[in-house]
């Protein structure tokens, strides 16, 4: 099966670099399913969990945001924050869903709604893609500790 690569890079670090068969990942046009020799294209990345098919398996990544780029020999998102499933910190995720439900209940005058709301989405998405993960077996750990 042909691969190609998935680089998915934050302001502070590359999150991924790897040869893969296929990536399905939420643009701003909807869901993308990207295939090698995928046709060029540049888009807008929402938040979501992006699913990954390598050759060692299938994983997960969550992205809050971003940018992609589909490029002949390359698919590069440019994401805002990005954590492969099994590196995410469950209990961190959960107590932010938590604060952030708290604070949409509590609806103090000065509450920032998108702000709280946007804190929920990603705190939900990622409490599902360490989930996920695991439920996989986490094959993103045998690649980035390879
Ligand atoms: P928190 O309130 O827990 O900081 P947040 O949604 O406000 O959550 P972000 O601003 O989206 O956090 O991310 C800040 C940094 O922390 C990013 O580098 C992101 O990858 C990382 N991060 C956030 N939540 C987790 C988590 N549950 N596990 C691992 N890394 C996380």
């Amino acid at each position: 099966m042909s691969t190609t690569l998935l680089e998915v890079v934050t302001p502070d670090r590359v999150v991924v670099s790897h040869e893969v068969n296929m990536v399905s990942i939420l643009t701003g046009g909807g869901e993308l399913g990207i295939l090698p020799r995928h046709a060029e294209l540049a888009a807008t990345v929402k938040p979501g969990i992006m699913r990954v098919k390598m050759p060692e398996g299938e994983d997960y990544i969550v992205v809050t945001g971003g940018f992609l780029e589909i490029r002949p020999d390359r698919v590069t998102v440019l994401a805002e924050t990005a954590e492969i499933g099994s590196r995410i910190d469950p209990d961190r995720a959960e107590a932010a869903r938590r604060r952030a439900e708290q604070r949409l209940a509590e609806r103090r005058a000065d509450l920032n709604v998108r702000r709280a709301e946007f804190a929920l989405q990603r705190a939900i998405l990622r409490l599902e893609a360490a989930e996920l993960s695991k439920q996989v077996g986490t094959p993103f750990e045998r690649v980035l500790n390879k």
